[in-house]
């Protein structure tokens, strides 16, 4: 089983939060590089083999590229790839970015599933972290999308400037009420050399601490599960089990290939990513370095990891196929340790959903 995920790394402005690769640049420019790209998936084909059961454009905003540019870019994926017939096809967008005409090429040319960005149903939210479009404008997406993509999802976040308790459970609401098949809600992270964590490091924006972000989480689930949508990862809820198919083929370890600048692969032992210098791919094509070799006790930390954040936990019949190894006897000290936190029973080990809030603590004494 292979996932490809294509990097468009073009935003029509940074929003404020962001540390992902992406650049506004001009159209030739993104042309250009789309150019590159085709050659890049051409090449690596003969290198890599599997049946591809999900192609991910993601970004950056895939949508800031042409129509023409995004359709010769699934067609080389087609051409050049053995894509299963039930494969997953996602593109992301943002607000504003599409239209219905060009949603309704997007489906015709073979996509299936949209991912939206929206953050928030509050403009002053979205103003706080430099979004471009306004919550009427997200509205209006998600009510194109529906029509078009009933399979889409909607991302959200978690504990940005300005947000309260009661406006993000109104941005859950609405969120609902425009009917995506999946919601995403990432906790907001300060990530370094971005313009939120400076202004935040500066004191001229707050953002809410840490027991309020664990209570808004928790406010986050109980809603959208009274809604209908079942968590199964701690940022993923989905309603009649549309859950992500792409990434849960990177949290079983699947083998993936990435393409364009800063997108990274995992084919069997070896790990291994492009470069991110937006100049230097257009010039010279993709230039791949090797990011490490990983041994099996890597790939098994880091199966645990992905597993522990999913609320089917760890299958230990998956996990003794895999590393070939009894999880309960291979792990009883941590096991012991972390016992409150965690159902286990002689089929799996998961984290309590009550406690994802708190994952990460639980998952070190794994590592
Ligand atoms: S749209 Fe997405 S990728 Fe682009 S700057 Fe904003 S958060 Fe980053």
């Amino acid at each position: 089983m292979l996932s490809l995920y294509i990097h468009i790394p073009f935003c029509y402005r940074k929003c404020a939060y962001c540390d992902f690769v992406s650049y506004s640049v001009n159209d030739d420019i993104k042309h250009n590089y789309v150019v590159k790209l085709l050659q890049e998936i051409e090449s690596k084909s003969g290198e890599y083999s599997g049946v591809v059961q999900s192609v991910y454009l993601g970004g950056g905003t895939p949508t800031a590229i042409s129509l023409p540019d995004i359709m010769a870019i699934l067609h080389c994926v087609k051409a050049n790839y053995n894509i299963a017939s039930d494969a997953e096809i996602t593109i992301e967008g943002n607000p504003f970015t599409f239209d219905k005409a060009m949603l309704v090429e997007l489906k015709k040319g073979g996509f299936n599933r949209f991912s939206v960005g929206v953050q928030s149903f509050h403009d002053n939210e979205l103003v706080a972290i430099d979004r471009l479009h306004s919550k009427n404008q997200a509205v209006e997406a998600c009510n194109v999308l529906k029509e078009i993509f009933p399979n889409y999802s909607l991302d959200l976040m978690i504990g940005i400037p300005l947000q309260t308790m009661e406006s993000l459970a109104r941005s859950i609401e609405i969120a609902v009420s425009l009917a995506p098949s999946h919601i995403s809600c990432y906790m907001l992270k300060l990530e370094e050399g971005t313009k939120l964590t400076a202004m935040v490091e500066k004191g001229l924006v707050e953002v809410a601490d840490e027991d309020t972000v664990a209570d808004m989480y928790d406010m986050v689930v109980a809603k959208l599960g009274k809604c209908g949508f079942n968590q199964y990862e701690t940022s993923n809820f989905a309603r009649n089990n549309l859950v992500s198919r792409h990434n849960i083929g990177y949290w079983n370890l699947q083998n993936y290939l990435g393409f364009g600048i800063a997108s990274h692969s995992l084919y069997g032992n070896r790990r291994f990513f492009n470069g991110s210098d937006l100049g230097d791919y257009i010039e010279n094509g993709y230039s791949e370095m090797l990011e490490e070799d990983l041994t099996e006790k890597d790939k098994m930390q880091e199966y645990i990891m992905l597993r522990l954040r999913m609320n089917q936990g760890i299958v230990l019949a998956d996990f003794q196929n895999m590393f070939n190894w009894d999880f309960l006897a291979l792990y009883n000290e941590p096991l012991d340790k972390m016992k409150a936190y965690l159902d286990i029973d002689n089929t799996h080990v998961a984290i309590k959903t009550k406690y994802f809030s708190v994952a990460s603590g639980v998952m070190v004494e794994f590592m």
